[in-house]
């Protein structure tokens, strides 16, 4: 009996995988690697492949006993959701439901779904619960709110169970410092931020200083890659006990500014950190800040590794040792 982990050798697929393996589940991997990293999988049997090819599924089903599935491939990138929104329907929500009709097909009847905060888009109040209402601001939050959707009435018609996980935001790298973050291109705060002592950038970017908040910059609720990990195991763990479908956030319910985030980096690597300010980047909520009450009372989850410092001292410890990321 299996695990299927879609997007597995990703971000925060790879650190959900290192936790399976420790956890003693056989895990089995599907990722096409076109963001993916053969190198960041700790364990597994991987296939290379593509979520939306039928005949490639077909083999990953017919060769092992999948009993349930953690679903992270999908295309992340809010800028250009919005400029290719094609590219985002096709693989996210056609992906999902390839993915589905093969689990339905096979009889796998638990999915555990990797959603996001961007599926609120600009919220009405902070922290954010999951009764807060969905009306994303993007198409990447859009798609992801379509996913869930999807699943919402597979599981009406053919009870296929689902937990989705709204993450906010991700940093940070596992404690062996053998897999970490790793994008291209990089896009996300913490990795640009270290660019800098990393001698890869002059300085990093502040997109916007003029937002409601204290120092004007946008502030957001980060959390440790490897907590967020654990969160599936949890979910995992709720379906296979009988648990109905359910949403959860995901998040540290606390919210650290761009400003701040930079001055905790300089902080970690005594770097001088030079930063610059430009426009805002379109799309950009003020505030997004998570209540995860409900995660931490019917997952048992909070997050462990909740000293910022600490997470942002995981990503350098990651970055410093691997400057040009994965080899392949
Ligand atoms: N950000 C920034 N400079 C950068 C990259 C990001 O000021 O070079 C800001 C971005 O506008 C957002 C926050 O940092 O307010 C976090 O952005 P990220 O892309 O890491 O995550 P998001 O919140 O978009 O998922």
């Amino acid at each position: 009996m299996a695990v299927l982990v879609t997007g597995g050798a990703g971000y925060i697929g790879s650190h959900t995988v290192a936790e399976l393996i420790d956890a003693k589940e056989e895990v089995v991997v599907v990722d096409n690697l076109s963001q993916g990293h053969r190198q960041a999988l700790l364990g597994g049997k991987l296939y290379v492949g593509d979520i939306r090819d039928a005949d490639f599924m077909e083999t990953v089903f017919k060769e092992n006993d999948i009993e349930s599935v953690i679903h992270f491939a999908a295309y992340s990138l809010v800028g250009e959701s919005m400029q290719n929104p094609a590219k985002y329907y096709d693989n996210n929500v056609y992906g999902t439901q390839r993915l589905l009709e093969i689990m339905k097909k096979y009889g796998t009847k638990r999915i555990v779904f990797s959603s996001t905060a961007a599926t609120y888009g600009e919220p009405q109040t902070v922290p954010i619960e999951e009764t807060a209402p969905t009306q994303p601001t993007n198409t990447y939050g859009e798609t992801k709110l379509s996913m869930e959707k999807m699943m919402k009435w597979f599981d009406a018609a053919h009870g296929i169970k689902y937990v989705a996980l709204r993450y906010f935001n991700a940093a940070g790298a596992h404690h062996s410092g053998r897999i970490g973050e790793d994008h291209s291109p990089e896009t996300h705060l913490v990795p640009l931020i270290l660019q800098v002592p990393l001698g890869k950038r002059e300085h990093v970017s502040i997109f916007g200083d003029d937002y409601p908040t204290e120092d004007g910059t946008c502030i957001r609720d980060y959390l440790h890659v490897s907590d967020l990990a654990d969160a599936h195991l949890l979910a995992l763990e709720r379906l296979r006990s009988g648990g109905e479908s359910s949403v959860y956030n995901l998040g540290s319910g606390k919210g650290f500014s761009v400003k701040e985030m930079i001055d905790v980096a300089r902080k970690v690597t005594g770097h001088p950190i030079p930063a610059v300010l430009e426009p805002r980047r379109a799309g950009d909520p003020a505030v997004l800040i998570a209540s995860s009450a409900k995660a931490k009372r019917e997952l048992n989850w909070s997050p462990r590794r909740d000293n910022l410092e600490e997470i942002v001292e995981s990503a350098w410890n990651w970055h410093r040792q691997h400057p040009d990321g994965f080899t392949e």
